[in-house]
């Protein structure tokens, strides 16, 4: 017999584990199931390449909230069990190992997939993605003084784990399958050659123009072939980015292309289904377009979002996308989205590695980055689609409040 609630969520993760306390925090007072393929309660994922690699933090510390809290709020929990389908004419969803719920109500929010590659040897012992925590701790047992890691491609998660392989002293050299630098399809030419350039001299080691063509050892990987020669490997970490996870949201027939199409409430082609975070190709008010943004905080704030849809409020995606990262004694924060030929202005001394970057079209501001310099977060945020001369912004004598 099928347990009845009113608001099933699939997918504990950011997402999920934030719309649920959105939910109670919002007033909703209907019954909520919880459900994760993950075994562990919701963690906070962005750790994973940073903290639970750099310092060995175990991922349980990055839970979102303690165990007791999802039954002192009443949150009826299932991790560990993946939904396998979603009947939306019986509201149903059915668990891995059979067990149905049905919902008044269910929000998606089941994340990405790591892309992989199907090239022989690929089932060698440490090759690895990295997504969730078991990734996480097995990569990092394998860091160590003079290890040869290999990382397939130059992406944020890609440079985040050759940050923490050199750091822990592993000899690293990252595979990239064009002569582009690591990240300039998303930063365009001149940043990317920064991140490049600050990898180099922390020693990390870039193989261009290197299509992985198989993977090589006995029983453990011991080298990645490519178009442009052997790199012997004790550990690969494969980064080629990632997919959304769509398998739920197709079985209950959704429209889906590039993620769950969902308007701006997170409501999705069936009015009782709703989808957050990385999965969500949303409907923003603000921008007028749709957007998919595999990032931390559009899922905090898409839950926040979809909580309000469900308990009769107004909210809408109206913001800019934003995210961070941490790569050596880099700390960095983006807002907003630039494309990579747009102009670029720099405030500042790149060389002082302190420094604001705006993205600049048709005199527009299209994106803003800042770089080991803080609390411009609200002013660079608010700049976004501002009509604003490029000289005014590489201007450091113009405070950036008043650009
Ligand atoms: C290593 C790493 C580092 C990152 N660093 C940053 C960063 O520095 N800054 C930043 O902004 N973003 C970062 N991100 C991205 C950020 O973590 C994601 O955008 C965010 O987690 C998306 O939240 P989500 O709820 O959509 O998906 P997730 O947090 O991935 O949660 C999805 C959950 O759904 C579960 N699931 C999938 N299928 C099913 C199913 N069929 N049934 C039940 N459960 C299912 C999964 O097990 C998973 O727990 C990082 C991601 C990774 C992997």
């Amino acid at each position: 017999m099928a347990e009845e609630f009113g608001t099933v969520v699939i997918g504990a993760g950011i997402g999920g584990g934030t719309v649920v306390e959105e939910l109670r925090d919002a007033g909703y007072a209907g019954s909520i199931a919880l459900v994760g393929a993950d075994p562990a309660a919701p963690y906070y994922r962005p750790d994973l390449s940073k903290k639970v690699m750099l310092e060995g933090s175990d991922p349980a510390d990055s839970a979102l909230r303690g165990e007791d809290w999802y039954s002192a709020h009443d949150v009826s929990t299932f991790f560990g069990t993946a939904v396998t389908a979603i009947d939306p004419a019986s509201q149903t969803v059915t668990l891995g190992d059979d067990q149905q719920l049905t919902y008044g109500q269910a929000i998606l929010a089941t994340g990405s997939t790591p892309r992989t590659l199907d090239v022989p040897g690929a089932q060698l012992g440490n090759i690895h993605t990295l997504r969730d925590a078991g990734d996480a701790v097995a990569i990092r047992s394998q860091f160590g003084e003079g290890k040869k890691v290999a990382v397939i491609g130059g992406g944020w998660i890609g440079l985040e784990v050759a940050a923490a392989a050199k750091t822990h002293g592993c000899d690293v050299t990252v595979i990239l399958h064009t002569d582009a630098p690591p990240l300039s399809s998303v930063l365009g030419t001149q940043l990317g050659e920064y991140f490049e350039e600050l990898h180099r001299k922390n020693g990390v080691n870039f193989l261009k123009q290197a299509d992985t063509t198989a993977f090589t050892g006995s029983d453990a990987v011991e080298a990645v072939e490519t178009s442009a020669g052997s790199v012997p490997a004790d550990l690969v970490v494969v980064g080629i980015g990632a997919d959304p996870t769509t398998g739920p949201a197709a079985s209950a027939g959704l429209t889906v292309d590039d993620g769950v199409v969902v308007d701006e409430h997170m409501r999705s082609s069936d009015g009782s289904i709703l989808a957050i975070g990385d999965i969500a190709n949303a409907q923003n008010v603000l921008r007028d377009e749709r957007l998919r943004v595999e990032h931390w905080d559009n899922a905090v704030r898409q839950a926040a979002v979809a909580a309000s849809t469900i308990t009769g409020g107004s909210a809408v995606y109206d913001w800019q996308p934003y995210f961070y990262t941490d790569q050596f004694d880099l700390g960095m924060e983006y807002v907003g989205r630039g494309g990579p030929d747009d102009d670029v202005v720099i405030r500042g001394d790149k060389a002082s590695d302190e420094f604001i970057v705006f993205w600049h079209r048709d005199g527009r501001v299209t994106a803003a980055m800042n770089v080991n310099v803080w609390d411009y977060g609200d002013e660079l945020r608010a700049l976004i689609g501002k009509e604003v001369p490029a000289a005014r912004l590489a201007d450091e004598q113009v405070s950036v409040g008043e650009l």
